[in-house]
């Protein structure tokens, strides 16, 4: 499945930035969702909202919700 890109560029880039660590988006709900790699289990999943009304604070909403996953993979730790 392809995933439409986002109208805010802000919260498009946070959602590459979810998928280069792992995560993995689903069309569902108002826009969509990302799920972290343990998305099967008891993973985390962030909501996409397709119009946010504050496309940065959704962008870092995104963003934090990535960083504070505990089921990543130590990458790049060098
Ligand atoms: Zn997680």
């Amino acid at each position: 499945m392809v995933r439409p890109t986002h109208t805010s560029k802000e919260v498009e880039a946070a959602i590459c930035h979810a998928e280069s660590m792992g995560w993995r988006f689903r069309k569902m709900g108002h826009w969509g969702r990302l799920f972290c790699e343990h998305a099967d289990r008891d993973g985390c999943a962030q909501q996409v909202n397709g119009t946010p009304r504050n496309a940065e604070n959704h962008a870092k909403q995104i963003r934090r919700a990535v960083e504070r996953c505990p089921h990543q993979r130590e990458r790049g730790q060098t």
